[in-house]
C-alpha cells in the first residue's frame, strides 16, 4: 500500500472513532433512566414554604421520574397528586382536572411506586393510621417510605390552598385561606410520604399525604379521615435526589 492509502486509511479511523465518541458522550448527556426505587424532589420544603411558589419545573419533565406523588402548582395553586402516571390538580375551588403538560411545579416529590409491603385497615382515622404505620415501618431508620391507601373511606376532611399572588407570602400565611372539604362515604386513593426526622426541612418529616377519590370529583391534602376499610402499600426507598432551584 502507497503513504496516500494508509493515510486516507488513517483518516477514515479517526473519524470513526470521534463519530463513536461523540455518540456516547450524547447518550450520557442526553436523560439519565429515572431509577425505579429513587424519590425524585423538586426544591427543598423549607425553601418552598418561605414563599418561593414560582414554577421551576413542567410537568411533562417531572412525569419522567416518577408516575406517583404529590405537590403542587406555580403560585401554590392548589394540591396535586400522582397516581398511576396520571397528575391531578385540585384546585381551592374544588374538583380535580387533569394537569396540562405544560403547567408547572414550584414543589413536588414522585417516586415510580412498588409495593414492598401490605397491610388491611379498618376503623381508623388519621391519628390511628399513622400511629399502626409508625409500629409496622422502621422509623428510625434513614429511609423514605412512599405510602398508597386504596379502599373506602366513610368520613375524609381535605384542604387545598387558594392560588398566590406575588410577592408570595410564606405557607402559613397563605394557608390562612385554604379551602377545606369535606367528604363522606366514598372510594378513594391517598398517595403520600413518610419521611424521616433527619430529612426535617429539606422535606416534610413525617406523613404528608394527598387524596382523591375515584370517581375523580374530589380529593385535596388530607387533614383528617375515618377509614372503613383499606389496603395500605408501602415503597420503601433508599435514594434521594433533591433538584435545587
Ligand atoms: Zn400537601
Amino acid at each position: 500500500m502507497n503513504t496516500k492509502i494508509l493515510l486516507a486509511l488513517a483518516l477514515i479511523i479517526v473519524i470513526a472513532c470521534s463519530a463513536i465518541f461523540v455518540g456516547l458522550q450524547y447518550q450520557a448527556d442526553s436523560v439519565i433512566p429515572a431509577d425505579k426505587d429513587t424519590l425524585f424532589q423538586l426544591a427543598a420544603f423549607n425553601t418552598f414554604s418561605t414563599g418561593k411558589y414560582a414554577g421551576l419545573m413542567p410537568y411533562n419533565e417531572l412525569e419522567k421520574h416518577g408516575d406517583f406523588g404529590i405537590g403542587t402548582l406555580e403560585g401554590l395553586d392548589g394540591e396535586m397528586i400522582a397516581l398511576d402516571g396520571e397528575f391531578y390538580h385540585i384546585p381551592s375551588s374544588g374538583p380535580p382536572v387533569k394537569v396540562e403538560p405544560t403547567q408547572t411545579a414550584p414543589y413536588a416529590t414522585v417516586t415510580y411506586f412498588e409495593a414492598d409491603r401490605t397491610y388491611n385497615v379498618a376503623g381508623f382515622n388519621y391519628t390511628q393510621l399513622k400511629s399502626y404505620l409508625d409500629g409496622q415501618l422502621d422509623t428510625s431508620k434513614d429511609v423514605i417510605y412512599a405510602i398508597k391507601l386504596s379502599g373506602t373511606y366513610e368520613y375524609a376532611q381535605t384542604r387545598s390552598p387558594q392560588k398566590q399572588i406575588e410577592p408570595y407570602p410564606n405557607l402559613t400565611q397563605a394557608l390562612k385561606t385554604q379551602a377545606v372539604f369535606n367528604l363522606s362515604q366514598f372510594a378513594g386513593t391517598a398517595v403520600g410520604f413518610w419521611f424521616p426526622a433527619s430529612m426535617d426541612g429539606v422535606d416534610y418529616a413525617g406523613y404528608h399525604i394527598h387524596l382523591i377519590t375515584d370517581d375523580r370529583t374530589a380529593g385535596g391534602h388530607l387533614l383528617d379521615c375515618i377509614i372503613s376499610n383499606a389496603t395500605v402499600e408501602v415503597d420503601i426507598i433508599n435514594s434521594y435526589r433533591l433538584v435545587l432551584p
